[in-house]
């Protein structure tokens, strides 16, 4: 039954060739920049993202060559910049440690920071012909309805299925095309919420489809309760310039922006938890203009309710601080840009 979606799959992705930009590149430097930037995006909007850094960046030299800080700009908007900074981080490993060029043994390739099984897999397969079995959640999707496989993809028994599903199926002399094929199976016909069933090359045979409600499978995990926090951020100007810091909290670890200070209840001493947070950095003395509008924003589990918190510095900037200008806060993560969004309102409206 496993076997069969290896010819299945082969004959339909000869025929649908989709259109992708990086699709037919064996470059595992353009196939891993593709593979980080569609963790989490969709498509459409990896296209240009990808355009735009091939131009700019087309090997692992002019990456690592780069400044952290002009290649994040690139990346504004894509969101989760910990994958821009692992990138950057491991084109620089790529030329220290491989001369320039992108390792071949999958061991090495895993070592590389922020790639794991799953892009491992599929840069080797694409690029190098190895007989390594992609496994994402389009794939763990497409498997567990074809197969039935009860329980959570990402676990205990159902896992170890899937895991053994996807190596049965794979297509050893053409494991690059089998994944990617696999991958767009999941991602344009077998879609979490609305399967295309009558179009689809698995449809014979496929045990989700027979039961009528092929969306029964994947079993979804447990939820997690989410849980209602309150923070205060506190946006320490210098004139226009706003200082940054790098995060080591609970909250935003090794993103930069304003230090965040967890509050014990909605808004509860929020000026002296910021001011605290604020000795921490190395801020003593900095003169507080105002409150900010509180905003909500979520975090996977988390609710949050943020208190931004408004001071001017005149001090030495810390040495850990960098300074960026209030208005060119696009690139850091989406809390700090509301942080950012909620004090230049404050200022505009109270103009010192
Ligand atoms: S037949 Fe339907 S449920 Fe089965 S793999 Fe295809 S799209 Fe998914």
């Amino acid at each position: 039954m496993v076997r069969q979606i290896t010819t299945k799959l082969a004959d339909w992705y000869r025929r649908s060739n989709q259109q992708l930009p990086w699709r037919g590149i064996r470059d595992p430097y353009a196939i891993w920049l593709s593979e980080v930037m569609l963790q989490q995006t969709r498509v459409s909007t990896v296209i240009g993202y990808w355009n735009r850094f091939i131009d700019k960046y087309p090997d692992a030299q002019s990456l690592a060559a780069a400044g952290l800080d002009e290649v994040l700009e690139l990346w504004a908007g894509l969101g989760y910049y910990s994958r821009c900074r692992n990138l950057h981080q491991a084109a620089k490993m790529i030329v220290t440690d491989h001369d320039g060029q992108f390792p071949r043994d999958p061991e090495q390739v895993r070592k590389l920071p922020g790639i794991g099984e799953y892009t491992t897999a599929a840069i080797c397969s694409i690029a190098f012909g190895e007989p390594l079995a992609v496994i994402d959640g389009n794939v763990q999707r497409v498997l567990c309805r074809y197969l039935g496989i009860d329980g959570d993809p990402r676990r205990g028994d159902a896992k170890h299925s899937v895991h053994e599903a996807a190596d049965a199926a794979l297509d050893c002399d053409h494991p690059g095309d089998h994944n990617q094929a696999m991958m767009d199976l999941g991602r344009s016909i077998c879609t979490p919420r609305s399967p295309a069933c009558q179009i689809c090359p698995l449809g014979n045979g496929c045990v989700a489809r027979a039961s009528g409600e092929p969306t029964r499978w994947p079993q979804p995990r447990p939820k997690r309760a989410t849980e209602e926090q309150w923070w205060a951020a506190a946006v320490v100007m210098q004139g226009q310039q706003v200082l940054t810091w790098e995060g080591d909290g609970e909250l935003l670890a090794g993103h930069r922006g304003p230090p965040l200070a967890r509050l014990a209840g909605p808004g509860i001493h929020a000026e002296k938890m910021a001011d605290r947070e604020l000795r921490r950095f190395g801020i003593e003395g900095a003169t507080l203009l105002g409150h900010g509008d509180r905003f909500r924003h979520a975090i996977t589990h988390r609710r949050l309710q943020i208190y931004p918190l408004v001071y001017q510095f005149t001090g030495e900037i810390p040495e850990a601080a960098t300074t960026i200008p209030i208005e060119e806060g696009g690139r850091l993560p989406a809390l700090h840009r509301k942080s950012l969004a909620a004090a230049r309102k404050l200022l505009l409206e109270e103009p010192r």
